[in-house]
């Protein structure tokens, strides 16, 4: 049986996946990036406007199952207001603490793939300065 603390993040995750924050696009996005998980058929597109180094706001769209797309609408709540310096520094165990349930090694693309999006569009951004 499942634990209730487990069961509470099932839920938060649902609820993430029901009501994701950050959906939609931006009017003005410094870059945006696009990953997908031919594993499971998740799609993220992020997009990010920048201030500076700050990510001033950041959305998502996107589809596939519920860990790609609630991850995806924590991780952006998460790094909102963060430098690119920071968010450079963010790794796969952040995104897991976000989550906060157990992944098993097939879901573990599922879980990143918005940080993969983030990193990549960052990279690729500097890369066209
Ligand atoms: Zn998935």
């Amino acid at each position: 049986m499942e634990s209730s603390a487990e069961s509470m993040y099932r839920e938060h995750i649902m609820d993430h996946f029901k009501n994701p924050r950050n959906y939609g696009h931006l009017t003005n996005a410094s870059f945006k990036h696009k990953e997908f998980n031919p594993l499971c058929g998740d799609e993220i597109t992020v997009e990010v406007k920048l201030n500076k180094d700050i990510i001033e706001d950041i959305s998502f769209v996107g589809r596939g199952c519920s860990i790609s797309q609630a991850s995806a609408s924590m991780f952006t709540e998460e790094i909102k207001g963060k430098t690119i310096q920071e968010v450079k520094l963010l790794d796969r165990d952040s995104v897991l603490g976000l989550l906060n349930i157990e992944i098993t090694p097939v879901r573990l693309k599922c879980a990143l793939l918005s940080l993969f999006a983030v990193k990549e569009g960052i990279k690729q951004w500097e890369g066209g300065k």
